[in-house]
């Protein structure tokens, strides 16, 4: 089978590169080890635990693909203010929408609601879907790439994007460099059912070990539930992974100072590794990196789905503007224009995520009392806020035209 255009990966950030490609009036095949099937939803289910804090740019482009009705028709929590203090000290910040005359600063989603969303309206379009594809060998055949399957079928494009998650096939097939480096962090990632409403508000306190955070979920049965990431050592992580659900829940409301009342009840728990990898380029000749496999950040700041949709939107546009041209779309000198519009962009995002991690992990007391000092007099200057706000809202830089306000 021969495509112009293949996309590898149709986790959410692939998928939302396809339907923007075929907004572009551009052809692509979308290829995925997976099923490619949206679940029926049952709105008294147990949440998934893994979720993303969609930001007002991310909200755009899935209501520009047609997805974002999708998400509001399953499960989802707007949040209004963010909460932020130091568990070891007397410093907080609060952030809240109202500060820009905005109506939320996100929405908290669960990943399959978005992923089903999107996955739905792919099967509503003419987009080339190839199902229960995992790619398995790479290689150079002439101008175009020959991609082999695990069940031994092969493709052929001049065209791929990798858009297949933090551990890419292609990247890895393709010899992309990257630069990685360990948190010697663990994340533990569930939901909860606490005594107190959630008030659509982000938590996030920064203890000894490393951030934890209680972000909102939408309604289930009447409960207050949260989604938390609870990052700490290995060893406590361990520790905690270990102990039945009583105690977990007691130690979680313990780390969390019970701003939210008794944490009743814990889902099954996932304990994620938490790496930091930067991919040296986003590009070579017929190949472009987007998402996860060109970036994973840590979800401190819960910004790694927003990036890959801002990578997928801009791609999509760098295409359709080479294709009215008449150019190439596989020429180096056209998808280098995608990697110059979002590297700057996601390193900056990497690197502020990195200065944040370092500055609550240390047990310095000159750090700790900067920290305490400045979340103090950052909470007080109106300006800095409004301008963190509008980066959390996705709506700096330079937005793609799926991204914009109309
Ligand atoms: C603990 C934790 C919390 C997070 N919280 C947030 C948050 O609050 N906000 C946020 O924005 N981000 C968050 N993230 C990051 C976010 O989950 C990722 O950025 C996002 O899932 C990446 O999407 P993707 O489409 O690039 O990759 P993936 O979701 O990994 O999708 C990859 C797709 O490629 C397919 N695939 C893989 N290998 C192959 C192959 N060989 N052949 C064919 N197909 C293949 C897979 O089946 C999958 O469908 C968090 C991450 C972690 C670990």
């Amino acid at each position: 089978m021969r495509a112009d255009l293949i996309i590898v990966g149709a986790g959410m950030v692939g998928s939302a590169l396809a339907l923007a490609l075929r907004q572009q009036g551009l052809e692509c095949l979308l290829v995925d080890g997976g099923s490619l099937q949206a679940e029926p939803f049952d709105a008294a289910s147990a949440y998934e635990p893994r979720v993303s804090a969609l930001s007002m740019a991310s909200q755009r482009i899935l209501e520009r693909l047609g997805a974002w009705p999708g998400v509001l028709a399953r499960r989802s929590c707007p949040y209004r203010d963010m909460y932020v203090w130091d568990g070891s000290g007397t410093g907080n910040i609060h952030f809240s929408a109202a500060s820009v005359h905005a109506d939320t600063l996100g929405h908290i989603v669960e990943n399959r609601v978005v992923q089903d969303a999107l996955l739905e309206r792919l099967h509503d379009s003419d987009v080339a879907l190839l199902a229960t594809a995992r790619l398995e060998r790479l290689r150079h055949s002439g101008d175009e790439w020959l991609l082999t399957l695990a069940d031994g079928r092969e493709l052929r494009t001049p065209l791929v994007v990798a858009a297949d998650g933090a551990n890419s096939a292609v990247r890895r097939l393709a010899g992309c460099e990257t630069r990685e480096w360990d948190y010697l962090h663990h994340a533990i990632v569930t939901s909860v059912r606490c005594a107190a409403a959630h008030q659509a508000t982000a938590w996030q306190r920064f203890t000894d070990d490393g951030p934890l955070a209680f972000l909102p979920l939408g309604e289930r049965n009447g409960e207050h539930w949260c989604s938390i990431v609870w990052s700490t050592t290995p060893e406590q992580a361990s520790e905690l992974m270990a102990l039945s659900d009583e105690a977990f829940c007691s130690a979680l409301g313990q780390a969390f100072e019970h701003r939210l009342g008794e944490v009743l009840q814990a889902d099954r728990r996932l304990c994620i590794p938490l790496r930091q990898r930067h991919a040296k380029r986003y590009v070579e000749p017929g190949l472009a990196l987007i998402g996860d496999a060109a970036h994973t950040i840590h979800p401190l700041a819960g910004q790694g789905v927003n990036l890959g949709f801002l990578d997928a939107a801009v791609l999509a546009e760098v295409l359709g503007q080479a294709a009215g041209r008449g150019e190439r779309l596989a020429d180096e000198r056209v998808l280098s224009r995608y990697e110059r519009r979002r590297m700057p962009h996601n390193l900056a995002m990497m690197a502020a995520m990195e200065g944040f991690q370092r500055l609550f992990q240390s047990d310095s007391l000159t750090l700790r009392l900067l920290r305490n000092t400045g979340l103090g007099l950052v909470d007080g200057l109106d300006e800095a806020k409004a301008l963190f706000v509008r980066q959390a809202l996705g709506l700096s830089g330079d937005l793609p035209e799926l991204a914009k306000a109309r």
